[in-house]
């Protein structure tokens, strides 16, 4: 067994990673660029699957306590028009555990338990194959060495480039994010709206989803089709003035810091939807934006000893409910490979084996998620519920 292992980031994939070596009774040194576990907010709600994230709670011995965290009717799934008709209005059975919602903090939280964070060590470059192992340079100007370093750090990665040349590229979609709390008591018609899950609405190139996390807090979605620097000019990118039937009042820049404005614009974008559907932007606090990237399909590398990737780092893929559930159980899968391997020489073999596996699967995944992504913001909104149909339990 060798010695001295460090994963970097302390997100889904790092942490089970960690978590199920700890099960094993072997250290890991976890680094997190995160001066804490509340140092953000922790993001939405994650549907961890059976064959996938629950395989990788399992492995670490969580699966009861993620079932009994996790709320199996948040997989309830309702889909109106654009004028507020309901097209579909899916309900779990009871008892029905494929798919069940977890919010991301309560995840992190469970995944924690009594594993040792080293906090605020935001990683800057990763050297492999030094004369004492694999250099690790942090933003503070310290440097460690290690015998593996995995690469758990998400789409922005800093440990890629020591494997891969390659970059996240933008999709052609965006999405812009806020937020509603306490949807019980504050808004009870929108929390009808949305049921004990989602709701989704599909516009042309456009869409509005809704999820309930726990607590009465809700996420909501606006994704839509538009250029990188879509705000910049929102006539011309998006057509706001003629949609809108305003006059050139759209055609400057939007400041994506101020709520109102940010508010406005996307009010204009779904012009003509139902007005409980816009309630959803008009009660939203802040927006945040997230233009949807994703790394090639597939993206491989030529294996370089001591260090390897996990989850987003090694293939960002679009958000269609699976890059969580994948991270996972790579994580789990990457544990167990090390820990069965008797000396350092057997590791590299292991590892090696172990990235034939996860890039032969999560290229399968990349290339289903990027289509289903082309089928739910497309010119054609009915692809939109054909793909629903397709892929939901009847
Ligand atoms: C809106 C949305 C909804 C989604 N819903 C789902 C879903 O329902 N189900 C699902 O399976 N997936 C979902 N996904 C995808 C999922 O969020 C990601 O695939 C998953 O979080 C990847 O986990 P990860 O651990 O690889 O990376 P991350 O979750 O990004 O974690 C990386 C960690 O590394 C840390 N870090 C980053 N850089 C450094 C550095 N330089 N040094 C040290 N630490 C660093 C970060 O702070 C972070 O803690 C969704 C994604 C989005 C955007």
């Amino acid at each position: 067994m060798i010695q001295r292992i460090a994963v970097i980031g302390g997100g889904p994939a790092g942490l089970t990673f960690a978590r199920v070596l700890h099960r094993h009774g072997h250290s890991v040194t976890i680094l997190e660029r995160d001066s804490a576990p509340d140092a953000r907010p922790p993001g939405g709600t994650l549907d961890l699957h059976e064959g996938m994230g629950q395989i990788a709670l399992e492995k670490a011995g969580l699966l009861a306590e993620f079932q009994a965290l996790s709320r199996p009717e948040g997989q309830a799934m309702r889909i109106l028009d654009a004028d507020g008709t309901v097209l579909r209005d899916w309900k779990p059975r009871p008892g029905e555990q494929a798919n069940p919602e977890i919010d991301r903090g309560q995840l992190r939280d469970l995944l924690l338990g009594p594993l040792d964070v080293q906090w605020g060590r935001g990683v800057t470059e990763v050297v492999p194959r030094t004369r004492d192992g694999v250099l690790v340079h942090f933003a503070d100007g310290r440097q460690e060495t290690f015998d593996l370093v995995v690469g758990a750090d998400g789409a922005w990665s800093r440990v890629r480039p020591a494997v891969s040349s390659v970059t996240p590229h933008y999709t052609g979609i965006t999405m812009v994010e806020t937020s509603l709390d306490d949807v019980d008591t504050r808004h009870p018609d929108i929390a009808r709206l949305i049921g004990d899950g989602s709701m989704a609405v599909y516009g042309v190139n456009r869409n509005l989803v809704a999820q309930r996390n726990s607590g009465g807090h809700v996420k909501v979605h606006a994704r839509f089709r538009a250029p990188l620097d879509w705000h910049t000019n929102l006539d011309r990118h998006l057509g706001l003035n003629r949609r809108a039937g305003m006059d050139a009042g759209l055609d400057a820049g939007l400041d994506l810091a101020d709520v109102e404005a940010v508010r406005s614009s996307l009010l204009a974008l779904f012009d003509g939807w139902a007005a409980p559907v816009l309630d959803l932007l008009r009660h939203g606090t802040a927006f945040v934006h997230r233009p949807l990237y994703v790394l090639p399909v597939p993206h491989t590398w030529a294996h370089v000893p001591g260090v390897t990737l996990l989850g987003d780092a090694a293939h960002l893929m679009s958000p269609l409910g699976v890059g969580a559930n994948l991270a996972m159980l790579e994580g789990a899968e990457l544990a167990e490979t090390v820990a069965a391997a008797p000396d350092p020489g057997d590791l590299d073999k292991a590892v090696r084996a172990f990235e034939e596996q996860m890039w032969a699967r999560a290229g399968r995944w990349a290339k289903i998620t990027m289509a289903g992504l082309e089928r739910l913001v497309s010119s054609d909104p009915t692809q939109a519920i054909a793909l629903f149909d397709e892929v939901q339990p009847s």
